[in-house]
């Protein structure tokens, strides 16, 4: 039945929503703004209470675990098929990164579905799986490859010299030109690619204030029968984990130059990404890709037969119910 559920056409778009616990760096007050159910979130502002509904709500004592067992069947689809994508929306300090990357003790999406498909691939001969991955980054309208063999880049002025260029072929499949893609016999090579990814991403970023958490970091998994990688045939899908740039509105911190600019690539392609979103969900014929490189990106897993996951962050503080209740509306419009 459950799985009915997921596999729904309606299904085609799920949103689901996660609660940050409190943090010791959290100014602590006796009324927290928020209330989670299973499926419903409200938040009080100002003495008004506003109710949000989602597929699922994980509330703040949500395990890993758990939230991963509710996003696996979403992974069954990208083994039948099914261009997937799974989104981590969300203002920054919201638990982005914790969802899709964690950390050892406590891994998150990411390394939990490369377990799950290497297991799928040793424990089912009938389904003959190979795989490989990309990892990229998306920053003001640029796209960076994460696992060049010599990342060019130590800084983000460098960035649009490794500009990689975004073309459809002629069956609307999205070409990215030159960008790395390995492949990943087995799970200890799969591990070692995503953490050098994540290295490379870190270390570029260092030492210019927060900026990464104005870019999107996109890593992708083409799945293939056992076989094709090499011999260059189509693959069966691709699955996308997004960590998407923080949502938060830059203005109101009187940001000036370079991270107005930033705030405002973020939030016109958190927009188009929400508008494509939007159509998918409605099932109207147009739906509007080339307002962003992000959406351009995805094109090809954002449509008909594709599988979107949209994973809403929010913060449980008083302080930032504003944001909070921007969040919400945002993945209600997707819904
Ligand atoms: P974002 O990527 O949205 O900016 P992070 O994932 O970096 O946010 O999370 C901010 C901080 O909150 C990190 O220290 C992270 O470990 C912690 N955190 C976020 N979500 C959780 C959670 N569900 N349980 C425990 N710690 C969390
Ligand atoms: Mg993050």
């Amino acid at each position: 039945e459950a799985l009915n559920k997921i596999l729904d056409i309606k299904g085609s778009v799920r949103v689901f929503c996660r609660v940050r616990p409190m943090l010791l760096t959290d100014k602590k007050r006796i009324h927290e703004p928020i209330s989670a159910g299973s499926e419903k979130i409200a938040v009080k502002l100002a003495g008004t209470r506003k109710e949000f509904e989602f597929d699922k709500v994980f509330q703040q004592e949500t395990s890993q675990e758990d939230v991963f067992a509710e996003v696996e069947p979403i992974l069954k689809s990208a083994l039948d098929g099914h261009n997937v994508c799974v989104f981590a929306y969300g203002q920054t300090g919201t638990g982005k990164t914790f969802t899709m990357d964690g950390t050892d003790e406590k891994p998150g999406i990411l390394p939990r579905a490369l377990n799950e498909l290497f297991h799928q691939a040793s424990f089912d001969n009938s389904y003959s799986l190979s795989f490989s991955m990309s990892m990229l980054e998306v920053y003001m309208g640029h796209v960076r490859d994460l696992l060049a063999p010599k990342p060019l880049y130590r800084a983000y002025e460098a960035l649009t010299r490794c500009n990689l260029n975004i073309q459809t072929d002629s069956k609307g499949s999205v070409e990215i030109e030159g960008l790395t893609d390995v492949p990943i016999p087995d799970i200890a090579k799969a591990r070692w690619w995503y953490t050098k990814g994540r290295r490379v991403r870190s270390t570029a970023w260092t030492n210019v204030n927060e900026a990464s958490s104005r870019s999107h970091c996109l890593t992708r998994i083409t799945i293939y029968r056992r076989g094709d990688a090499l011999e260059a045939k189509a693959p069966i899908s691709k699955l996308w984990m997004v960590d998407l740039g923080g949502s938060e509105r830059l203005l109101k911190t009187g940001a000036t130059g370079l991270t107005l600019d930033e705030g405002r690539a973020i939030n016109l392609s958190l927009s188009a990404l929400g508008d494509v979103i939007a159509a998918l969900r409605k099932r109207k014929a147009h739906v509007p890709y080339r307002n962003s490189k992000l959406t351009q990106l995805l094109k090809d897993s954002l449509g008909d037969h594709s599988k979107v996951l949209m994973l809403v962050h929010v913060s449980p503080c008083e302080t930032d119910v504003a944001e909070t209740i921007c969040s919400l509306s945002f993945a209600k419009r997707a819904r």
